[in-house]
């Protein structure tokens, strides 16, 4: 039985595309979902006149956008029903949901909920049929990611401005038709045609620009108002950039949760989650298959790779994302990135340790070009000419690469 009355709208705030893809699932169980548009400058200034200035950048964004939903005309604070991801996690992410709660309780909203995906729930907040929702979600996340990727390497090469957002842009709206039609055999329709569409665009062979790795915390580097759309900025300054995915956190979640089960001795738990996870894998080989061949690496790396990766300087032990920054900046300088950016919000905890470990790491790989920026919620951090001289920098090591490995 579902938590959560059919009557009621679930607000997603904006985070990424695949919020569409959550909305999608959402309303393929039969429960009515809204993505919240976009953070802007009326947003932001919302939820920071709500927080402290303690909380890290993604905090005030989620915020501001919240509140600016219970500020629309119209607005039924009985029918609404927030969804915010919350976490048992080693940083402030945890506390997201407990923020909002006080932020609702303050201006008299007691009536409008919070809810969102835990391990204690299985999604039985979002529908009635957690397991098919959950199939959605990956399918759905899965062709997202994979959607970007095909953005991330054939835009900076486009001829006619504008055209490769545009693809991107109709196949996002086939992809989440597809997933609120059930997805399965739909997607991997969809999927073909993607294939089809990103076939005929120029891909720079033989000219390839210097590939950026962009690493660092999840919301961030997908939130293109709050990372002040990095990705373009790269292009702009002739990189191409190679975006660590959404799906790897999920990868990630259950190589932790597998790793916790066996050492607490639960061998059902950790089957389960090891079952889960292959089962993942197979979907997502279903539905990367078709652009494979367009993708220079499509298929996302095995965590435990990026673990092995990561555990001569740091013990994975000591979960949190920095593992997943570190052990990317390893496998994709390995597979040719020519440098990487670790974007983080300002005071955020895992950006910090990365920026802390980068200089060990970076040593260890021909000195790669190497750069940290933080972001606030404040617009401006003047990144222009740090990214200037970075990219130069990168096309450097591009170049003595080539040098490398014709003598
Ligand atoms: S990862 Fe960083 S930005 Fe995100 S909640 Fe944790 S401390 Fe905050």
């Amino acid at each position: 039985m579902s938590v959560t009355s059919a009557q009621k709208t679930i607000y997603i705030p904006y985070m990424a595309d695949h919020c569409y893809i959550l909305a999608a699932a959402i309303a393929a169980n039969g429960q009515p979902a809204e993505v919240l548009p976009l953070p802007n400058e009326e947003t932001l200034a919302i939820g920071l006149s709500f927080c402290r200035g303690r909380e890290c950048s993604p905090c005030l964004s989620v915020s501001g956008d919240v509140v600016h939903l219970t500020r629309r005309p119209g607005f039924d604070p009985e029918e609404a029903v927030i969804f915010l991801p919350t976490t048992t996690g080693s940083c402030r992410f945890g506390q997201y949901t407990v923020l909002m709660r006080q932020i609702l309780d303050q201006m008299g909203l007691q009536q409008t909920k919070i809810i969102g995906p835990s391990a204690n729930n299985s999604y039985q907040d979002l529908g009635d049929d957690p397991v098919r929702m959950r199939r959605l979600l990956w399918e759905g996340m899965v062709a997202v990611d994979v959607l970007q990727k095909l953005l991330h390497r054939y835009r900076p090469y486009e001829q006619r401005a504008g055209e490769t957002d545009q693809i991107y842009k109709a196949n996002l709206e086939r992809v989440v038709a597809a997933t609120r039609a059930g997805g399965g055999k739909e997607l991997v329709r969809a999927m073909r045609v993607v294939a089809t569409q990103f076939a005929d665009l120029p891909n720079g062979q033989g000219q390839r620009r210097p590939q950026i790795g962009v690493v660092g915390e999840i919301y961030l580097r997908h939130n293109t108002v709050s990372n002040l759309n990095i990705i373009r900025r790269i292009e702009a300054l002739g990189g191409e950039a190679d975006l660590a995915t959404m799906m790897e956190w999920i990868y990630y979640t259950n190589w932790d949760h597998a790793s916790n089960t066996w050492v607490l001795g639960q061998p059902v738990e950790w089957l389960k989650t090891v079952v889960t996870d292959r089962y993942q894998r197979i979907l997502e080989r279903r539905l990367v298959g078709p652009v494979a061949h367009l993708l220079d690496h499509p298929y996302e790396t095995p965590v435990s790779r990026l673990m092995s990766h990561v555990s001569p300087y740091f013990s994975p032990v000591l979960a949190n994302e920095c593992l997943l920054s570190m052990g990317k900046m390893v496998e994709t300088s390995r597979l040719g990135v020519c440098g990487v950016i670790n974007v983080m919000p300002f005071s955020c905890m895992p950006g910090i340790i990365t920026a802390g470990m980068a200089p060990r790491l970076r040593a260890d790989l021909g000195n790669l070009p190497w750069l940290d920026i933080a972001f606030d919620a404040q617009g401006g951090t003047n990144i222009t000419t740090r990214l200037e001289a970075f990219l130069h920098q990168a096309s450097e090591f591009q170049r003595r690469g080539a040098v490398a490995a014709t003598s």
